[in-house]
């Protein structure tokens, strides 16, 4: 019975470019997942887009003399070429600065106060005479009660990772022109968290199927207690406030963002020429999956639930699949010291496919994770060329060459040519399950040790030694083998779409891989296969010292 899945991923700032750490945290295992939904036939809808508002665009802005808009527009640009390259299948990428982002935001803002969700109150906000301007968190410089950072910001210290409160900073001045802040009582609406605290834990107790990472971090929140938010700033770049007085102000940038997949997925109705056809989604039966970094879990566990709960009628997170951190050659990513692999940067140089399984590989799901370059290397020739593409190589050149370009009649089956296909068609079952789960991890190393069996299978059966003697049992083993990469194009297109879509045609099968669906096909005998090529590229040893001397040095 086929499901319907809603996929919700974080929306990057568009201040700066995408790196691995944003990779392998939200954006792969939500294509992953919902490339494999996909195939099953669900009806899957994956939306996110950029988020245009917040300090870090407007400080970008300032720092390069350019409009915020002008800094959004052109990382939002370089964003969906790098999502078309890596294969990143949205249903709609799309940006916080449409009207209709506006609209959706204002109707959940209305109804929210309506209902007295949202009530004004009064807060003390920092204030620089010099710059005349009210400082948002971000905009404040001061030094960290923890560890003594001379440069931590309002919202959070750089150096130790402790999220701050400007009353907490000590020195605390603008971060743009160093003049000492000044702290005024200002008017601001606030949502009321503290409303749904019963409520939230009652329904996080239900989700047992949540990570543990996850689920104790939400936990701990709770426990700590809800506290009412401030949702408006004195600011200009954002979303207006529908509100008579509050015309100078805008909507905090983390209360509208997670309105986005609520907003984007009326855009993508709107698209496609059917206004209703978010509602199935939010309204009916279906899963909404919301793909996010550890350091989001508490936005999309407590206060985007808390939002659709105060507003109604919504579908409420099924799941929210946190990644944890990846970390690059030992170390934590860091834009100011450029130590990050930049992914146009990766783009420009190497395929898309062995990226996607050296990240899955090693995907952070249960603690943080490293990429290093002798790692990638070392994953990109021994277990994508050696062990998988090789395998694909060898039997469609074998059979190739010696069956007249056709899939051979394989006559009777062999015990050990059952075992084989037999496994392959558990690895199907195997991964199904895995990726049901949201482990990406365990899913992909399933499907490596099928094609890990088949390597042996084939060196044992030796179809090149038969072919003289006894061709029929070279054609046995070229079919079985044959059957298994048809099994492996399938398993392997979530983590890998490029090479398995290729394989598809080199197996002279029809169509794609993502019509065929998620089944086990083997190919019929007198099928006509296609001229071999390799799947994947060896890479020179090289390639790790070159890439290694480029960290730290390359900015984007
Ligand atoms: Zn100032
Ligand atoms: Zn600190």
């Amino acid at each position: 019975m086929s499901e319907r899945i809603f996929i919700g991923v974080a929306w990057p700032y568009a201040n700066g470019p995408l790196h691995l750490g944003h990779i392998a945290g939200a954006y792969l295992p939500a294509d992953i997942f919902a490339r494999y939904h996909r195939l099953k036939g669900d009806d899957v809808l994956m939306v996110s887009g950029s988020d245009q508002h917040g300090t870090p665009i407007t400080i970008r802005a300032e720092q390069e003399s350019k409009s915020p808009q002008e800094i959004a527009s052109k990382y939002h640009q370089q964003f969906t070429g790098c999502w078309q390259k890596l294969g990143i299948s949205f249903d709609l990428f799309t940006t916080t600065s449409t009207a209709n982002h506006a609209q959706v935001t204002h109707d959940v803002f209305l109804t929210l106060l309506n209902k007295g969700y949202i009530y004004k109150d009064k807060m003390v906000e920092a204030y620089c005479s010099r710059c005349q301007r009210f400082l948002p968190d971000r905009y404040l410089e001061g030094t960290c009660p923890y560890c003594g950072f001379p440069k931590a910001r309002g919202d959070g210290c750089d150096e130790c990772g402790k999220p701050l409160d400007p009353s907490i900073l000590e020195d605390v001045h603008c971060y743009l022109c160093s003049t000492p802040a000044r702290f005024e009582v200002v008017e601001h609406f606030f949502l009321r968290l503290s409303a749904f605290q019963d409520r939230l834990k009652a329904w996080v107790k239900e989700q047992s199927h949540w990570r543990h990472s996850v689920l104790s971090t939400t936990w701990k929140f709770l426990h700590e207690g809800l506290r009412d938010r401030a949702i408006t700033r004195d600011i200009n770049w954002g979303v207006t406030v529908p509100q008579p007085g509050f015309e100078q102000k805008r909507i905090y940038v983390w209360f509208e963002a997670v309105i986005g997949y609520l907003a984007a997925s009326k855009e993508w109705a709107k698209l496609h020429g059917d206004d209703t056809a978010w509602q199935p989604f939010w309204q009916g039966e279906s899963k909404s999956f919301y793909f996010v970094g550890k350091d989001n879990i508490f936005f999309h566990t407590l206060i985007w639930p808390a939002m659709l709960m105060g507003y109604g009628g919504l579908n409420l997170p099924y799941n929210v699949p946190a990644n944890e951190f990846l970390t690059i050659e030992g170390k934590k990513f860091s834009t100011s010291h450029n130590w990050a692999v930049w992914l146009p940067d990766y783009l420009e140089r190497y395929d898309p496919d062995p990226l996607r399984y050296a990240l899955a590989a090693g995907m952070p799901e249960t603690g943080d994770s490293d990429f290093a370059w002798d790692k990638f290397v070392q994953r990109n020739n021994n277990e994508l060329v050696a062990t998988y593409g090789n395998l694909a190589h060898r039997i469609l050149t074998f059979t190739y060459r010696n069956f007249n370009e056709m899939v051979p009649s394989p006559g009777v089956l062999d015990g050990q040519s059952q075992a084989l296909l037999c496994k392959a068609e558990t690895t199907l079952g195997e991964v199904d399950r895995a990726l049901q789960r949201c482990n990406f991890r365990e899913a992909i190393k399933y499907a490596m040790s099928l094609a890990q069996e088949s390597n042996r299978y084939l060196d044992a059966q030796s179809p090149w030694k038969m072919i003289k003697e006894t061709p029929e049992a070279a054609a046995k083993s070229s079919y079985t083998v044959l059957s298994v990469l048809s099994a492996l194009k399938t398993v392997l297109y979530p983590f890998l779409p490029f090479s398995s879509e290729k394989l598809h045609t080199l197996l002279g099968f029809a169509g794609s891989v993502k019509k065929a669906g998620w089944k086990f096909e083997p190919p019929v005998p007198g099928q006509k296969i296609h001229q071999p090529q390799p799947l994947f590229i060896k890479l020179d040893d090289s390639v790790i010292a070159q890439e290694t001397s480029r960290l730290g040095c390359i900015s984007y």
